[in-house]
């Protein structure tokens, strides 16, 4: 044929279709941790313990004491769209658990080995499966590949094992495990700053010692000292704000209902003055999720250029509440720039607060100086 002639269409395998889908929410090991710890979270864990092996590649594994999962659920546990936090459309816009759409586990069996090993109080044993391509398959031929009762505590553990194993490209499109050992650090740092009364721990396998331990029931501003630093702690400043309150006025009900909408809240540590450093230290979190907002970034960087000398930047943590009903819960999970009812006002009135206790922090400064 000529050479412009169109090639046939053809349907992709089913296999292939998945395993496409499950490495675009799955980019690397450290969004596959990312996606496990807020399970964790999600099952109320206190104490997360991470096993790392060549930069998560050959391994990745993380141990919770969560609720664990009931036995009877095993089977479908990694079929897409399974999920225990969403039944019906509405549960959508009220949303408060990380995960709710069920893909996570599904894509990590497409594209990787995975077991898990789970309990829950009432079990009297753990159960151990082996999940490839979404159902449960046998540990080795000829075994059955029906769950196996085994010992262990309350909780879940998840093994991740060969991630990429059969997608060559993303297995390439990765960088040294070195580096990808360090993404995962940098994830479980912020998380473990979000959480402070959550034990954790992470380690590469056969190391004696953990790169990165935290305690149980400790305070944001400990956690940041803990993992940033004492440089970052001991210059840094601390408020929790909100929006407007809501009218107390009972006849004002349909307005309430408004108010209500626009309501938030923030808790947010960021160093004052004194402190400088090469390259912004920027922990979001919506709504308990890492999350990334370019706008929010960028106001508050212009904060700070009226403070620092040029080139310097500071460490923000900002953890903002919103309404779940004004959050786009529903854009894909691989987007992790958010977008929000009111972002505009919410991120002036965030950049107004900030500039304001770094001028009165920068004032009493001056005023000590001169007593
Ligand atoms: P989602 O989190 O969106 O529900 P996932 O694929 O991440 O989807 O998980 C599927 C289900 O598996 C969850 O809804 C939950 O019931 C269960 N699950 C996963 N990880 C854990 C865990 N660490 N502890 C308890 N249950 C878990
Ligand atoms: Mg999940």
């Amino acid at each position: 044929g000529a050479p412009n002639d169109p090639l046939p269409i053809r349907r992709l395998q089913e296999s292939l279709i998945n395993r496409i889908a499950a490495g675009e929410i799955i980019h690397r090991p450290a969004s596959a941790l990312k996606e496990l710890l807020e399970n964790c979270l999600d099952a109320g864990a206190t104490s997360i313990r991470i096993t790392v092996k060549d930069g998560g590649m050959k391994l990745l594994q993380i141990q919770d004491n969560g609720c664990g999962i009931r036995k009877a659920d095993l089977p479908i546990l990694a079929e897409r769209f399974t999920t225990s936090k969403l039944s019906t459309f509405s549960d959508l816009s009220r949303i408060t658990t990380y995960g709710f759409r069920g893909e996570a586990l599904a894509s990590m069996s497409h594209v990787a080995h995975l077991s898990v090993v789970t309990k829950t109080k009432t079990e009297t044993c753990a159960w151990k499966a082996n999940y490839l391509d979404g159902a449960l398959v046998e540990a080795k031929p000829g075994q059955t590949a029906e769950p196996k009762p085994c010992a262990g505590n309350d909780g879940t553990t998840i093994i991740i094992e060969d991630l990429f194993y059969n997608t060559p490209t993303r297995l390439s499109a990765l960088r040294s495990a070195s580096e990808e050992y360090s993404r995962i650090l940098d994830v479980i740092t912020k998380y473990a700053v979000h959480n402070p009364k959550v034990a954790f721990v992470c380690k590469k396998t056969g190391s004696p010692s953990p790169d990165l331990s935290t305690p149980s029931s400790s305070e944001t501003s400990h956690a940041i000292r803990l993992l940033y630093g004492h440089s970052i702690a001991k210059d840094l400043l601390h408020s929790t704000f909100s929006s407007k309150s809501k009218p107390e006025d009972e006849d004002m009900e349909e307005e309430e209902e408004v108010e209500d909408r626009e309501s938030w809240t923030a808790e947010v540590h960021f160093t004052n003055a004194n402190y400088q450093s090469k390259k912004m230290v920027f922990l979001l979190f919506i709504n308990h999720r890492l999350v990334e907002s370019s706008r929010m970034k960028r106001a508050l960087e212009a904060v700070y250029s009226g403070v620092l000398p040029k080139g310097a930047s500071p460490f923000i943590y900002l953890s903002l509440q919103i309404n779940p009903r004004d959050v786009d819960v529903n854009v894909h999970p691989t987007k992790k720039e958010v977008h929000f009812l009111n972002e505009d006002s919410i991120t002036d009135q965030i950049s107004d607060t900030l500039q304001r206790a770094l001028a009165s922090q920068s004032h009493s400064r001056v005023f000590e100086y001169q007593t």
